[in-house]
């Protein structure tokens, strides 16, 4: 299968890319912990493999940007090895990138999210680089896309980081980052103050990783496969490239 990936791309194989592709899309990661069972690029990887992917699925249409390997991860900071940026930094990356590509005549862009903690300040992004720059753009967090799986497949009572979900997606992904004989369960701090509020509906508290959980990661990890991963990413894959192909032909 044929995609467009920028960083393996010479100038005019982009320019010959650029008669079909309108969208560009940015795969956006992080360098964070993630307990003692997945390496620290979890996130990059996920978003890096899922973009590829994508960029089959929607080729011609579509060109992926170098992956954004650096997020917003304060929350883990306790943890080493893990390196955030602040979110004015995150940001102002991100309108680089925009900045450039709309040089090069592209107008649509689609960030491919893998981290939650990358979420608001993308959405902040959003909002003013798409006015700023009059172009047009859309993010998602790419798991969202996955919800009846998701639903259907996970019981912990919380997850989302370095558990059965994100095992699974890299067991399909990028098998290589997961220490197989490592996997354990979160250990959960069940007191913690911020625990108590994970998932309320109607208030976040900020809080430190290594409040809640003392491995790093929470859920239960023991239950990660490979074919749930091909679950939670074909789902997504599929609703996501359906978005795309919306995306690409309508003019706003
Ligand atoms: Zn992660």
């Amino acid at each position: 299968m044929k995609k467009y990936i920028l960083p393996d791309m010479t100038w005019p194989e982009i320019k010959e890319a650029l008669k079909t592709a309108s969208i560009a899309i940015v795969p956006v990661g992080a360098q964070e912990q993630h307990g003692y069972h997945i390496a620290e690029g979890c996130d990059s990887y996920r978003a890096k493999e899922f973009s590829a992917l994508l960029a089959e699925k929607c080729f011609p249409k579509v060109v992926v940007t170098p992956t954004i390997n650096f997020g917003v991860s304060p929350h883990h900071m306790d943890f080493p090895g893990t390196i955030s940026l602040r979110p004015d930094t995150f940001i102002a990356l991100l309108e680089d990138v925009v900045s450039s590509l709309k040089q090069h005549g592209l107008k649509k862009f689609l960030f491919i999210n893998a981290h939650g903690g990358n979420s608001a300040p993308l959405g902040v992004a959003a909002e003013t680089l798409a006015r700023r720059y009059n172009v047009e753009i859309a993010h998602t967090k790419f798991v969202d896309a996955s919800k009846k799986t998701l639903s259907k497949e996970i019981d912990s009572k919380y997850f989302g980081h370095a558990c059965e979900r994100e095992i699974s997606e890299c067991l399909y992904l990028a098998p290589g980052i997961v220490r197989k004989d490592l996997i354990e369960k979160g250990d959960m701090n069940d007191d913690a103050f911020a625990l108590k509020y994970m998932k309320s509906d109607f208030v976040k508290v900020v809080y430190q990783f290594n409040e809640i959980t003392n491995n790093g990661n929470i859920g239960d990890g023991t239950k990660g496969s490979y074919e749930l991963g091909e679950k939670i990413i074909q789902e997504a894959l599929t609703n996501i490239a359906e978005f795309i192909e919306d995306f690409s032909s309508t003019n706003r």
